[in-house]
């Protein structure tokens, strides 16, 4: 165990003027708080943070952050207060220590879409200090360290946050050092076997190559001499988790890894660089795409060097880093380094002082975490495999929503809630309209765009990915459809009722259920409705004792037509069905009541099953209804070429024709094939130009995409046949479209 004095002297080593009252006070503070308490281990509890500072002491920070990883578990595990450690150390350190307690509460559960969640808001909550993520990373290092301790069940979840959250975040921070510690403890205790299997690997790997790796080095070493430039050359193996991962995501195997081993070239100046990289590429073959300089581009952690990879001495493949040594320690120690530097000091006051130049960098690097800018680049580093069957999108509002990956906008609506989901009429992606069928990307922001007349459309099962939507859609399905059919059920009651001079009441229906074989009014309505049961039957059951022998259905006229109504708000007007069509059913059996056919030719405006071919029909075209038995009748475009396969059964055609003014305030569905070049940014000027229409995109499907053009298929909501033209002669003077057709099926 670290004592006192050592940690003291650590810090005199770096910072000779060293505040050592304050660490002195700190560390007596922390230990009469602790007291007796114990670490899993059997240690005093104050062994870990002693630990945790010592940690801190390699990154060389102040001795305002030392005291604060002394401190950093007294409010949490002891009786200490915010208040007490304000008056003894100042609010400066009292907000730190805090800081530390509060990302310590977060409840951060193994289900990885809350701890994503929850890195959020950690980040938010301590985003104005930095200091708190370092000492909580040495924190987190020293549990690690300290896993084989810990009960087993608890290891495993410690060991996948650690990889989830805490490893990519040093990395990010430009710890590297840190990360690979991190990724190594955690891969041991998330799956031993690997983490074994790769160890042995490399050690056998490098037992056998050692003379390879000197050789190398020494080579190197020669001609850099040889040209006059100094540099010191250090060859490295690759860590178990490095390796590991790289032999997932590439889906290789151990033997084809070629770079298990790389070198790193130190100089004195950034000039010196590049004078080694053309030393290199003179002498070596280059091996392409490998070349990247991270100098003159730095990482957005701000990690600088060059990577290249040659064909080096014993024609082995051999991957380079060339940097300087002040490059070398800002890749070590990220963050802490930097801080050093950005303010010219190596260990003055306020190193990481509110104004310092360090601190405004270090604050928006932690922004740039914090809002999630690139969740991808923050992923990427992460276990990859752990997420590739998800993705995470976010609302307006900044709520994280986790999906499976194919998911869309739909989901993300039904995952928000279900009301969202049922009246969902479309989507901004990143603040631009888009179809409902794209598929959601890591990060990306949803807003939902909702209408309250809107009934899920049943073809929306087949692009929903989550169980969740799939249930809820059919559930708003049936119920629609169930809706239309018992409208249209107790209408057809309501006549023959009437024609009896009888009244009809939902009460009066219920004690022949029953009888029925129904479970409730509103089903019998619907089986009345789907022409399951017909209404002479409820009739009589209602009325056994009524005299009429035969409730004859009123002679319906022949003149004028029915004005149907369906629960889309949809209006027709079909003429008086024939005689021939009536007697076609009179029996039971699933076909349209008889009553349908004897419809009041007047003031019948509702509820009427009625929907649309799959292409599509709007005012202005003409059409055409054809009776689907049991389920209503379904409107055509003339043109339909799917209409043929009705050509033998003459008694299902109905005639009809739109009955709508010019108020109508209904849209009504179209279907159109684009046809455009495939460039980046054609989909998005077609689906701009779509919705600058007013007009509502139901869905787009890529339908055919070759090098050169893509087809694109559109189902639509206009106002009528001049809306959609007008849209398609837009569209048609897209320079990114070649045509546009109407499709009618
Ligand atoms: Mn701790």
């Amino acid at each position: 165990m670290m004592r006192q004095y050592e940690l003291v002297e650590r810090v005199q080593k770096y910072k000779p003027d060293v505040n050592e009252a304050l660490l002195n006070k700190a560390y007596v503070y922390a230990m009469q708080k602790h007291g007796k308490q114990m670490r899993a281990s059997g240690d005093p509890y104050i062994s870990h943070p002693l630990e945790v500072a010592a940690i801190l002491t390699e990154m060389r920070l102040d001795e305002s952050t030392i005291a604060v990883a002394l401190l950093h578990d007294t409010i949490e595990d002891t009786t200490a207060t915010r208040a007490e450690i304000d008056e003894l150390f100042g609010e400066d350190i009292g907000r730190l220590v805090e800081g530390l307690t509060k990302i310590k509460k977060l409840d951060l559960v193994t289900k990885r879409a809350k701890q994503a969640e929850n890195l959020r808001k950690l980040l938010l909550a301590i985003s104005d200090d930095v200091r708190v993520l370092l000492v909580k990373l040495a924190d987190r290092l020293h549990n690690m360290r300290t896993l084989e301790h810990v009960p087993p069940e608890k290891r495993a979840r410690i060991a996948e946050e650690t990889m989830d959250i805490y490893a990519p975040l040093a990395g990010r921070m430009g710890m590297q050092d840190m990360r690979e510690e991190l990724e190594e403890l955690a891969f041991k205790n998330i799956n031993l076997e690997a983490y074994e299997t790769v160890t042995g690997k490399l050690a056998e790997l490098s037992e056998r190559n050692r003379d390879l790796i000197h050789t190398i080095e020494d080579e190197l070493s020669a001609l850099f001499s040889h040209e006059g430039l100094k540099a010191t050359v250090k060859g490295r193996q690759k860590k178990a988790y490095s390796v590991f991962r790289k032999m997932q995501s590439k889906s290789l195997s151990f033997e084809q890894l070629s770079d298990v081993f790389g070198f790193r070239i130190i100089v004195d100046t950034e000039a010196d660089c590049y004078r080694a990289l053309g030393i290199v590429h003179m002498r070596w073959s280059v091996v392409p795409g490998r070349f990247k300089d991270y100098i003159s581009t730095p990482k957005q952690n701000d990690y600088r060097s060059i990577h290249t990879t040659i064909v080096g001495p014993s024609r082995q493949r051999v991957e380079l880093q060339i940097r300087t040594s002040r490059m070398q320690d800002i890749a070590e120690r990220g963050v802490a380094a930097h801080a050093l530097y950005k303010d010219g000091s190596t260990g003055g006051e306020g190193l990481l002082s509110k104004d310092s130049r360090a601190y405004s960098w270090l604050r928006q690097t932690i922004e740039a975490l914090s809002v999630g800018d690139n969740p991808e680049e923050f992923l990427e580093h992460t276990k990859l495999e752990l997420f590739q069957d998800q993705v995470f999108c976010f609302t307006p509002k900044g709520q994280l929503i986790a999906l499976p990956r194919g998911a869309t906008p739909i989901d993300f609506a039904y995952a928000v809630h279900t009301d969202v989901g049922d009246t969902c009429v479309g989507a901004k992606i990143n603040g631009r309209i888009m179809p409902l069928v794209t598929r959601l990307a890591n990060g990306d922001e949803v807003e939902i765009l909702r209408s309250g007349v809107q009934v899920p459309p049943p073809a929306w099962e087949e692009i929903v990915v989550t169980g969740k939507a799939r249930a809820a859609i059919r559930r708003a399905t049936k119920a629609a459809v169930r809706k239309q059919y018992s409208g249209l059920g107790m209408r057809i009651l309501e006549r023959t009722f009437n024609r009896a001079g009888k009244p009809l009441s939902r009460d009066g229906l219920k004690p022949v259920l029953h009888r029925l074989g129904q479970k409730d009014v509103e089903d019998m309505l619907a089986a009345v409705g789907r022409g399951e049961i017909v209404s002479e039957d409820v009739f009589k059951a209602v009325y056994p004792n009524h005299q009429e022998t035969r409730v004859s259905p009123r002679k319906p006229a022949d003149e004028g037509w029915f004005n149907l109504r369906s629960a889309a708000g949809l209006i027709f007007k079909l003429p008086g069905l024939s005689k021939s069509q009536k007697s076609t059913t009179t029996t039971r059996k699933i076909g349209p009541d008889p009553d349908m056919a004897a419809m009041p030719i007047r003031g019948m405006d509702d509820n009427a099953v009625v929907r649309f071919g799959p292409g599509g029909a709007v005012p202005g075209d003409r059409i055409v209804g054809i009776l689907e038995p049991g389920a209503g009748i379904t409107i055509y475009p003339i043109q339909s070429p799917g209409l043929t396969k009705f050509d033998d059964e003459p008694n299902r055609w109905i005639d009809i024709r739109w009955d709508i003014d010019e108020n109508n305030k209904n849209r009504f569905p179209a279907r159109i094939l684009v046809t455009a070049i495939n460039a980046p940014g054609t989909l998005a000027e077609v689906a701009q130009t779509i919705a600058a229409s007013e007009t509502n995109i139901q869905t787009l499907s890529m339908v055919r995409v070759a090098a050169d053009f893509t087809e694109m298929l559109v189902d639509l909501q206009v106002w009528d046949l001049k809306h959609l033209n007008n849209l398609i002669t837009q569209l048609k003077g897209l320079g990114s479209v070649s045509t546009v057709e109407r499709v009618y099926e």
